[in-house]
């Protein structure tokens, strides 16, 4: 016996295969595909933008982002009907900002390709995400004094490298005289940064110290770290003191110097030796 469509009349065939009494498009039309969304809540930080996901905060860096992190929320947040077979999902929606988002969803009813949309209203609610919360509570935990003898394309990319990896804990970079001073909300990533710089040169010299404590609103007492990383990047010309003798740099391979004094005497040390007992520095430039 033939089934048809209860709703339109039309007759069951392989390309209109009749679920629950009704033909697919009729099937859409009447109980849709999904059971019903009364609203999607998303949780991010008005600082940084980034967004909650399951109580995970991912930093958002192009809107292609957003748009991934929402359609992954509209898929844990939508259940389909049970003859529907989900495939996919587009969100139309304004970045954070409340409105009524369009959700087309893709996918096969019995073997047939279906595509609706529903209108499901969309909440933005704005906070602080943990590392934000912690800027705006008790400002940088530690301050990275990065210093050099010269100013060279490796500095700079180090200094790069470090806003790049560390970017979330950098409150401020400041450039100063012959260096940068990275104001960090972590104090575990000013040794993380001191690490990257002992693998970038030999000559590296570090100081550590701390400030004065201060008591947080929590009661928490705190010192600020300073870590001074002096990078002794010597090129020829520059000028040194060495226990007490001046001389002039004549090379530098990174690791062993040659250095020059006023009669004309060069003598080969190792930049392991000079961060020991050097008293001064300047740059020839
Ligand atoms: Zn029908
Ligand atoms: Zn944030």
């Amino acid at each position: 016996m033939k089934r048809f469509c209860v709703k339109c009349g039309v007759e069951e065939s392989p390309s209109t295969p009749i679920v629950n009494g009704l033909c697919p498009k009729c099937y859409v039309e009447v109980r849709g595909v999904v059971e019903k969304v009364d609203k999607i809540e998303i949780e991010f930080c008005r600082s940084c933008g980034a967004v909650n996901v399951h109580g995970k905060w991912i930093d958002v860096n192009s809107s292609e982002d957003l748009s991934e992190i929402v359609e992954e929320y509209v898929i844990d947040s939508i259940k389909p009907l049970q003859d529907f077979l989900l495939e996919d999902v587009k969100v139309d929606f304004k970045p954070f900002e409340d409105s009524i988002a369009t959700i087309k969803l893709f996918g096969k009813l019995r073997e047939i390709k279906i595509e609706h949309a529903i209108q499901v209203r969309m909440f933005w609610k704005s906070t602080l995400c943990p590392n934000c919360r912690r800027i705006a509570g008790g400002g940088h935990k530690a301050v990275v004094q990065i210093r050099y003898v010269n100013d060279d394309e490796e500095i700079e990319k180090f200094v790069k490298l470090v806003e790049k990896e560390f970017n979330k804990f950098i409150k401020e970079i400041k450039p100063v005289k012959k260096g940068y001073d990275i104001m960090l909300t972590d104090a575990g990533i000013a040794k993380k940064i001191v690490d990257l710089a002992k693998r970038r040169w030999f000559g590296v010299k570090i100081i550590e110290s701390f400030g004065d404590v201060k008591r947080l609103s929590t009661g928490e007492k705190m010192a600020r770290l300073y870590i001074s990383i002096r990078i002794l990047n010597f090129k020829s010309g520059d000028y040194i003191v060495v226990n007490g003798t001046p001389y002039t740099v004549e090379s530098f391979d990174g690791a062993w110097l040659k250095l020059r004094n006023q009669n004309g005497d060069v003598i080969e040390v190792h930049v392991d030796f000079v961060m020991k007992s050097f008293s001064k520095y300047k740059s020839r430039k």
